[in-house]
């Protein structure tokens, strides 16, 4: 491009930069090593909240349970919880298992390969059917997560705020103009994202080796580590929980959750008020938790051997099967430790 080129000379020249980049800096993960829509599908939704290193472990395993959007339905969707154990986010698993239901019930069991019958299927956003429809079916269709915005308004010197009304339409047109002069959708767009995550760093861009330097607007102008400004961030909401131990054994009392709300659908140990009102507990201690918008503190209260509450059953903790949060997975390292305190005092005393 002419260095005195306009907005979408730039986004056209950077889509040649880094489509040629890409292929000898692209990370070797297992969703690039066989491309279909259905293996775009599951990965994008990993990705979503869980780092690239923790998906990288659970992909194949998943993948080979659960090969296609029929074997999903098959398996229902307490398997495919039970699977996603210690990714966190459940309501994902949720929706993933939803979008199989609908890709089996409306499309023949096949993923759509256009990006507006994607933004149809539960759980799959505009990004979502973008990143489907451009890097697994070669598609011109635009994307927009982080790692874009962040790339784009450094590439263009855009100092808005994230949020900021206009800042969002502005960015999917840049993503609009950038894919349409793409030779190959696929390689441009996954190549924009690896060079947002693995280059133009939030606090830590190497412009030394970046194929954009030459044309990057906050470089020249000296602006990088200030764009883009940082989001304001709303204060986490408190959760207050009160949850019941009881063992029978090595079995544990776990209830289901309910089907919606904070942890839905997954097995966790039983609120206070599923025991009886007249059974004596203790308190052993409290378990905190953080998620993306909460501040969660649990209470947890050991109740005598075999107690009982309602809804709750007897279940090995140990079981890979059950669909544990990583919250239920720290009560309960919380109850165990107590139990192996209690043993080690009995047998010294
Ligand atoms: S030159 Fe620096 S700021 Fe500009 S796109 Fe590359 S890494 Fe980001």
């Amino acid at each position: 491009m002419s260095t005195s080129g306009g907005h979408d000379d730039r986004l056209a020249w950077a889509a040649g930069e880094i489509s040629r980049w890409f292929p000898s800096s692209a990370r070797d993960l297992p969703w690039r090593k066989v491309r279909t829509p259905w293996r775009a599908l599951v990965s994008e939704f990993m990705l979503q909240q869980t780092q690239v290193s923790r998906v990288a472990e659970r992909f194949e395993p998943f993948l080979e349970l659960f090969p296609t959007p029929i074997a999903m339905v098959k398996a229902g969707e307490d398997a495919v919880l039970a699977e996603w154990s210690g990714m966190g986010y459940y309501r994902r698993a949720r929706m993933l298992h939803a979008a199989a239901v609908a890709i089996v019930e409306h499309h023949g069991g096949v993923v759509p390969e256009d990006a507006s019958t994607l933004e149809t299927l539960p759980g799959v956003g505009r990004y979502t059917a973008g990143a489907i429809a451009s890097i697994a079916c070669g598609r011109s269709t635009p994307i927009v997560d982080g790692n874009v915005d962040r790339v784009f308004a450094r590439l263009t010197c855009d100092g808005s705020t994230p949020g900021a009304k206009g800042r969002e339409a502005r960015r999917w047109e840049e993503a609009g103009a950038y894919v349409a002069a793409a030779e190959r959708p696929d390689v441009a767009n996954e190549g924009l994202m690896e060079l947002g995550a693995l280059v133009c760093q939030p606090k830590a861009a190497q412009c030394l080796i970046c194929p954009l330097s030459e044309q990057c607007r906050a470089l020249q102008t000296g602006k990088v580590g200030e764009i883009p400004p940082p989001k304001p961030r709303p204060k986490k909401k408190l959760v207050e929980m009160k949850v019941g131990i009881a063992w029978a054994g090595k079995k544990l009392l776990l209830a289901r959750k309910p089907d919606s709300g904070l942890f839905a659908k997954t097995m966790f140990p039983p609120d206070l008020d599923a025991f009886s009102a007249t059974e004596q507990f203790r308190t052993l201690g409290e378990v905190k938790h953080q998620t993306t918008h909460r501040d969660v503190r649990v209470q947890v209260l050991l109740f005598p051997n075999g107690s009982r509450a309602s809804g709750a059953v007897w279940k090995d903790p140990d079981d890979p099967k059950l669909a544990l949060t990583s919250l239920a997975s720290k009560i309960i390292s919380l109850a165990k430790q107590n139990q192996v305190d209690a043993s080690e005092e009995a047998a010294s005393s």
